[in-house]
């Protein structure tokens, strides 16, 4: 105990010189440095960070056999010891430095609020103490249905900790999402993954990759013949449109927000009659088009306005050959939705949209055979069965916390 206090006067000591020589070199020409420029640093055993408003460390607690301390010392800081969003501990502390070593069982998360003279607003920062220890990977399921998605949660991540994950039913390079130590990640199983065993391969770096066996269960698509009037067949499926189309979504899709713009379910954005369904093949006019159907046909009269299913950022709005009037809208997490053959549009690229909110107007623009909304969402790679998304937020399983 006197040893533990030695060594936190010393590093207190050394970190105030630290400070002071830093101030010297950063603020030579400034004659006199006002207290907006001082940088409080947290220290954690030999560990130090620099705190700022932004600052959301992630310090190992294994490593720490000493108590927090703050320096320089403020006048007052106010603290928050939380565990799971519940507090444990809370205190505001004056002209007094040091904070008790917070339990080594799970995440601890600190907020310090610091008070520094002669400063009118406190400093605030939020970290994360948690001891040493592998990276935990959480699945939703283990068995699948093509369209459905695996959504996979990583928990104990070190700051800066890169995941990778690959699954031998889908080739793609899926992006990870991190909040707070954690690593999430939403997977799809494509439309025409055939039922079968598949291994899903996850890796935290540093770290041994571990196999997890992932069933994916037969699912029965109903083949539906369409027919179509021969010259909007001729006229809308022709290389360039489909140039055209692929050109856009590549565009559009690359930006993504790191985390999702949305907390609750999707709704339908349209209340029409279902007359295609996800996955569905087809034969155009007697011919298979050698593909699945990506989301829904909703028909329903020209002019019924088309609500956003989420809340999110318009990536595309205008008009194609294949697709006619198009919209594309962002969620953030790599999550699209995408909506075709729309009669008008009533929103731009850039704008950011409400959930329900009035995106334009069913029609019968592009590839189509009469006034209907089609409806798809795209995720990571592939477009997943919109029921994934409407029945239920998949942010719940993730847990992501509060911004
Ligand atoms: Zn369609």
């Amino acid at each position: 105990m006197k040893r533990g206090f030695l060594t936190i006067l010393l590093f207190f000591l050394i970190g105030s010189a630290w400070f002071a020589g830093s101030l010297n070199t950063e603020h030579r020409a400034e004659p006199r440095p006002t207290v907006e420029s001082l940088r409080p640093m947290i220290q954690f055993g030999r560990t130090h960070y620099a705190l700022s408003s932004k600052t959301r460390p992630w310090i190992e607690a294994e490593l720490l056999s000493d108590p927090l301390s703050i320096s320089p010392v403020p006048a007052s800081i106010e603290v928050t010891y939380s565990k799971k969003g519940k507090t444990i501990w809370h205190s505001t502390i004056e002209n007094e430095s040091i904070l008790p070593i917070p339990e080594q069982d799970g995440m601890t998360e600190i907020k310090v609020s610091l008070l520094y003279p002669n400063q009118n607003s406190p400093m605030e920062s939020r970290f994360i103490v948690a001891p040493r220890r592998d990276v935990d990977f959480h699945l939703n399921q283990d068995t699948f249905a093509p369209g459905e998605l695996v959504l996979i949660r990583a928990e104990y991540l070190e700051v800066g900790q890169e995941l990778t994950a690959s699954g031998n039913w889908f080739v793609s390079d899926p992006q990870w999402f991190y909040q707070n130590g954690v690593g999430m990640l939403l997977y799809p199983i494509p439309s025409s993954t055939k039922d079968g065993s598949y291994q899903l391969t996850l890796a935290a770096e540093n770290e041994r990759a571990i196999l997890i066996p992932i069933t994916v269960t037969p699912r029965n698509f109903v083949m539906q013949p369409l027919i179509i009037d021969p010259n909007i067949n001729a006229t809308t499926r022709t290389d360039n449109s489909y140039e055209e189309f692929h050109n856009m979504l590549l565009k559009s899709r690359t930006v993504t927000e790191a985390l999702p713009l949305f907390a609750e379910g999707f709704i339908l954005p349209v209340d029409g009659r279902m007359t295609t369904e996800y996955g569905q093949g087809r034969t155009i006019n007697g011919v298979p088009s050698g593909s699945r159907h990506s989301g829904y046909d909703l028909a329903a009269p020209t002019g019924t306005p088309i609500k956003a299913t989420q809340a999110g950022m318009i990536r595309f709005a205008g008009e194609l050959i294949l697709t006619g009037n198009t919209v594309v809208v962002e969620h953030g997490m790599g999550i699209f939705s995408q909506y075709y053959h729309m009669d008008d549009l009533a929103v731009e690229a850039g704008e950011l949209v409400q959930q329900g909110e009035i995106i334009g107007t069913v029609g019968t623009t592009g590839f189509s055979t009469g006034p209907h909304l089609h409806f798809c969402i795209y995720v990571n790679g592939a477009y997943v069965d919109p029921v994934v998304f409407l029945t239920e937020s998949p942010l719940g399983f993730l847990q992501l916390l509060p911004q």
